[in-house]
């Protein structure tokens, strides 16, 4: 259970001169809540535990950075399933459009690609994240390193571990944006899971989410076929409500199972249904362009000699990877069967162990709570030990997303809603700012 949570004093009481943001976390979602309440003229001081700050959104780029997607609403805001209401509510402020116009700003142009997957032109991240930072740099916010914040101390002054020691820090509000628990090498490692729940705020667990899965390979497949595409193939499955659902796309065979793109697209549902029924099929259609009954017939043929390899070859087009599924899920006189072969290749069951690691996921699903917070995304203090004031933004939100710009276009989004937020609270509560930045 929970510890009970201790109050912490309000720091709104505390009498500063200017009003001051205090925002830790120096991924998207927090450099927007920055950006946004110092250009309403607020003191802003971000902190960041990496010697750098977007270190994950640099990593992004390096698959070509896909910002945000061409999809129009409402189907855009589907993709977040069950949040699907909330996220919305961030992008009615700030929608795909309005970030390729903001990116625009930074001079960084996009384009719409043939998926509708949005990238910049040169699909690079580090252009736009250094015009930002120079740019919130410029602005006046206020850049800290290394400093990695450890939770608040009994006073209600935020804690943050530094190479000089330890340091507290107040503000007259806090955005907290510090992403999930996937890559932790990049910096977000979850960790606040821990000091949050200790101050009674509401997380869901951190889980894998857009992430591959474990499959009992044979050692002989897995050490010939590690790494070996799947293009195309239609995946076949059931949805949270028991619905047959399919999508056709690429995915990777791996040492220890499966992962790519399509696995990524399907991967809650799949990880759901592993947690529930202790594993998940996954069916996959190898030849999506045949019918099932023109394999019958095709692979009915008199093999004339010909070993089983090359009339999968020659009457079904299945080579490499693809052929040896066959070989790795059927049991050798079934292989005999044309008809048993046919059904196989169009319905190929995969059987699902488990997700990989969070660490290894692109993105996490579970984080505080959205119930947990007010529409302004600031934490409930109420039901929590903490001072009001506190917000919280980006991947650290219990929402999940397929890939395909839909997770930057949260994080920002919701960057915006709690640095817009966080600026509404602070005129009511800690005074005018000082002057308007620039
Ligand atoms: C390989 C990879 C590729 C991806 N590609 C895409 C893509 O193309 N399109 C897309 O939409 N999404 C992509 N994503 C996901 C996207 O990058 C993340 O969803 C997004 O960066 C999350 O933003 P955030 O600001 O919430 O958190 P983060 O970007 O994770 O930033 C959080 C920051 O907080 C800091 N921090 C954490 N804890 C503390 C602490 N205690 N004290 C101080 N600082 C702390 C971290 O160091 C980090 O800098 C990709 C992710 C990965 C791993």
């Amino acid at each position: 259970m929970a510890p009970t949570p201790k109050p912490l004093p309000d720091m709104s009481a505390e009498p500063t001169s200017a009003p001051r943001l205090v925002v830790v976390g120096g991924g998207p979602a927090g450099l927007m809540a920055a950006e946004i309440a110092r250009a309403a003229g607020f003191e802003v001081d971000l902190y960041e535990a990496k010697g750098s700050v977007g270190r994950k959104f640099l990593i992004a780029g390096k698959g070509g950075l896909n910002l945000t997607h061409g999809e129009p609403r409402p189907a855009f805001d589907a993709r977040y399933f069950e949040r699907c209401e909330a996220v919305g509510r961030w992008l009615d402020d700030f929608d795909a459009a309005a970030l390729r116009e903001w990116a625009r700003g930074l001079g960084v142009d996009s384009y719409v690609g043939s998926s509708g997957r949005v990238f910049p032109l040169d699909r690079k991240a580090a252009p736009l994240l250094r015009g930002w930072v120079r740019r919130l740099r410029e602005s006046g916010v206020r850049l800290h390193v290394q400093h990695r914040c450890i939770g608040w101390d009994e006073a209600g002054a935020l804690r943050f571990d530094t190479p000089g020691g330890e340091l507290q820090v107040r503000g007259d509000a806090v955005v907290l944006a510090l992403g999930g628990g996937s890559w932790p090498e990049l910096g977000s490692d979850g960790a606040w899971q821990d000091w949050l729940a200790g101050h009674g705020v509401d997380v869901a667990p951190l889980r894998p989410s857009n992430c591959g899965f474990d499959i009992d390979w044979s050692t002989h497949f897995a050490s010939r076929h590690a790494g070996a595409p799947l293009k195309p193939v239609i995946a076949h499955w059931h949805d949270a409500a028991g619905d047959a659902q399919s999508l056709q796309g690429e995915c990777v065979v791996t040492a220890s199972g499966i992962e790519g793109s399509l696995v990524y697209a399907l991967s809650a549902a799949l990880r759901d249904t592993i947690e529930r029924d202790g594993h998940a099929t996954l069916r996959l259609d190898l030849t999506p362009g045949r019918d099932l009954a023109r394999l019958r017939r095709d692979l009915g043929r008199p093999r004339a000699g010909r070993s089983l390899s090359e009339h999968l070859r020659r009457q079904a087009g299945l080579t490499g990877a693809k052929a040896a599924l066959l070989y790795e899920v059927l049991a050798s006189p079934r292989r005999e069967d044309a008809e048993q072969l046919a059904d196989t290749i169009k319905r190929l069951p995969l059987v699902l162990r488990r997700a990989r690691p969070l660490a290894e996921a692109i993105s996490s699903a579970g984080g505080v709570r959205l119930e947990a917070l007010d529409r302004d995304l600031m934490l409930d203090a109420t039901a929590t030990g903490l001072p009001p004031g506190v917000f919280c933004a980006g991947e650290m939100l219990d929402w999940e997303a397929p890939t395909g710009g839909y997770l930057l276009t949260a994080c920002f989004a919701s960057g915006r809603r709690a640095g817009l937020g966080a600026v509404a609270w602070l005129r009511r509560h800690a005074g005018k700012p000082s002057a308007a930045s620039g």
